[in-house]
């Protein structure tokens, strides 16, 4: 079994809604496995870092005025083929345009209030997970 990693983000809407540990428990019955984990507010800076790729689209600010308006809580989940398998169970970006029984069509709002973040690319997922967690986080 070749295990990867990919970075998880349950995002402000969903801790507001309450909605994390709905979203945990479908990740593990799902077969992630939650290596590191880290509940933290992000500032202004550290959410303009986080979406740089995203800074000329027209949602920037106000992704980052989302971002930055409560908690969020940070996963690092291993399984198969994690990156796009993440990517399959968290569902389209736009929640209405979201599969059955994903995680945005059960529990996203709108396409920003989207309820969690998922890596799109292995190497992204490297970089994401160390702009959260260093070597010694990651070691189990
Ligand atoms: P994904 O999170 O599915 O990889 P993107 O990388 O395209 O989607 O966008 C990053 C995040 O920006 C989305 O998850 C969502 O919170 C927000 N977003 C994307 N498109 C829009 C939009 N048209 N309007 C407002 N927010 C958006
Ligand atoms: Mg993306």
């Amino acid at each position: 079994m070749d295990l990867k990693k990919t970075l998880s983000i349950i995002k402000p809407d969903a801790i507001a809604s309450k909605c994390q540990g709905k979203i945990l428990d479908y990740l593990e019955n799902k077969g992630f496995k939650v290596i590191a984990q880290k509940k933290l507010k992000l500032t202004r800076k550290q959410a303009e870092a986080f979406y740089e790729i995203h800074k000329d689209r027209p949602f920037f600010s106000e992704l980052v005025d989302f971002m930055i308006s409560d908690n969020i809580s940070v996963q690092v989940l291993e399984a198969e083929n994690a990156v796009s398998y993440y990517r399959e169970v968290m569902g389209n970006t736009d929640p209405e345009k979201a599969e059955e029984n994903t995680i945005r069509k059960l529990y996203g709002s709108n396409i920003q209030c989207n309820a969690v973040h998922g890596s799109d690319s292995e190497e992204n997922a490297e970089k994401e997970i160390s702009f959260f967690f260093n070597k010694i986080e990651l070691i189990n």
